[in-house]
């Protein structure tokens, strides 16, 4: 009998909530490629979802991590400091500002916690605001935070108290132009103010710059940076959720820089560390001071291999990274309007740097979740991991490490191509 794959050993060994987005077992990574089980390679356009910044095991993080290997394991950030912890900490705030001041924690969610904990710590202010179709993680408080799908909510509701949700502009859906649904989305905001909650009781509002698991939706400057004004007219906290943002993806080290907005408070996780869980909240120096010892923390947050591996990611950013992926990204993004042109069924392109989004739509217009899990099963085949995005999962995202060649983007986009030539041939059969 064959032996089974790890995908079949995992259905006997875990829980349906911890299935996978593919059905790959891989055993190898390198640069922008992984290999399965049975030695088949594939381009990772998914990065473990905007996680590998620098591409698999790339040499430079690896040295620097074996090194803190050999030197100090040491799981004690709540008791003692240490030289890595030190230096990452001196290089976001080198680069976001020294009006600011660091915490480390170990996922996006819990950065996410600490930021809307910090929040409501320095303001004594129950409210939150949130914005629809939004993901800012599954913890309790987190998931409360999130608007993107019932599904993450169903059975566990009764979460957070006094967290609201406005609009979050997508004039492609809205069909409005972009001026008309910035206001259509800012008047979603003064209705909550009106409504609902006054705004001298709201801590925070908290959002991702482009919205991800969303769909990829890049809100114009001009919103983000109203948001920005609501915020300081009412002494609210603007938290932006850099999750999936940070760390070179869109061209820039952090997203915000794209808006020139700047946060009181941002999350971090995912590329931190190219892979080592580690997440950090970064924010305003006044109100992390306001924050008293001993009321957050947890016990792994700023390990030390972890953040060796995250002193070597800034490395490299520093030393280009995020410049590449611009100037990739938009190589890229030119080959997908140039496929934009040959087929109705792509409404959009979309997206800054190398976080670039797809979205298909059926022949009259709507939502098409079922043509993109087509065209991912066809391009995994052909050996190109692709994940899919969207409220309505009609939505392709492209996210491949940051150190991508134009070569292997031009052979993704080949795969890609024809996985969607194929995947529409083979709707337009079925009808
Ligand atoms: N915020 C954003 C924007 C995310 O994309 C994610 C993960 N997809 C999270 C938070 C949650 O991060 P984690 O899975 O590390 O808890």
């Amino acid at each position: 009998m064959p032996e089974k794959s790890m995908y079949q050993q995992a259905l006997d060994l875990f829980p349906p909530v911890a299935l996978r987005a593919t059905q790959l077992g891989v055993v190898k990574g390198e640069g922008a490629y992984v290999w399965d089980e049975n030695g088949k390679k594939y381009i990772d356009f998914a990065s473990g979802v905007a996680v590998v910044n620098c591409g698999h095991n790339h040499p430079y993080v690896v040295e620097k991590v074996k090194e803190q290997i050999d030197e100090l394991i040491h799981g004690g950030h709540n008791v003692v400091y240490y030289p890595s912890y030190i230096k990452l900490a001196e290089k976001i705030l080198g680069h976001v500002g020294r009006d600011y001041k660091i915490y480390f924690s170990n996922s996006g969610a819990e950065a996410n916690e600490a930021a809307i904990k910090l929040a409501k710590q320095v303001t004594h202010r129950p409210g939150i605001i949130s914005f629809k179709h939004s993901f800012h993680g599954r913890t309790l408080a987190t998931t409360t935070l999130t608007a993107s799908n019932a599904k993450y909510r169903r059975n566990y509701e009764g979460l957070l108290p006094s967290v609201y949700y406005a609009d979050f502009p997508y004039a492609t859906r809205s069909g409005l132009s972009e001026k008309a649904e910035v206001e259509r989305c800012l008047r979603s905001i003064d209705e909550i103010f009106h409504d609902l909650i006054e705004p001298e009781q709201v801590a925070c509002m908290i959002l991702e710059p482009i919205q991800g698991e969303g769909g990829y939706i890049v809100p114009p400057k001009s919103f983000l940076q109203a948001v920005r004004k609501i915020c300081d007219d009412h002494g609210i906290l603007l938290i932006f959720d850099e999750v999936q943002t940070g760390f070179g993806r869109t061209g820039k080290i952090f997203a915000y820089e794209n808006f020139d907005v700047k946060p009181d408070i941002m999350s971090l996780a995912k590329a931190i560390a190219n892979g080592f869980p580690l997440s950090a909240i970064v924010a305003r120096r006044d109100l992390m001071d306001q924050w008293p010892a001993g009321t957050h923390g947890g016990t792994f947050g700023g390990n030390p291999v972890a953040c060796a591996a995250g002193v070597a990611v800034f490395e490299l950013l520093e030393a280009g990274l995020a410049d590449h992926a611009a100037e990739i990204g938009a190589y890229f993004k030119q080959k997908l309007l140039e496929l934009t042109e040959k087929h109705d069924e792509i409404l959009e392109v979309r997206g800054l740097g190398l976080m670039i989004g797809i979205e298909f739509v059926d022949r009259s217009g709507r939502p098409d979740g079922a043509i993109v899990t087509a065209i991912r099963k066809n391009a995994l085949e052909k050996g190109l991991i692709l994940l899919n995005c969207g409220v309505d999962h009609n939505v392709i995202r492209f996210i491949p490490p940051l150190i991508v060649t134009r070569d292997q983007i031009d052979a993704a986009f080949a795969i890609f191509k024809d996985s969607v030539e194929e995947a529409l041939h083979e709707a337009a059969q079925k009808k």
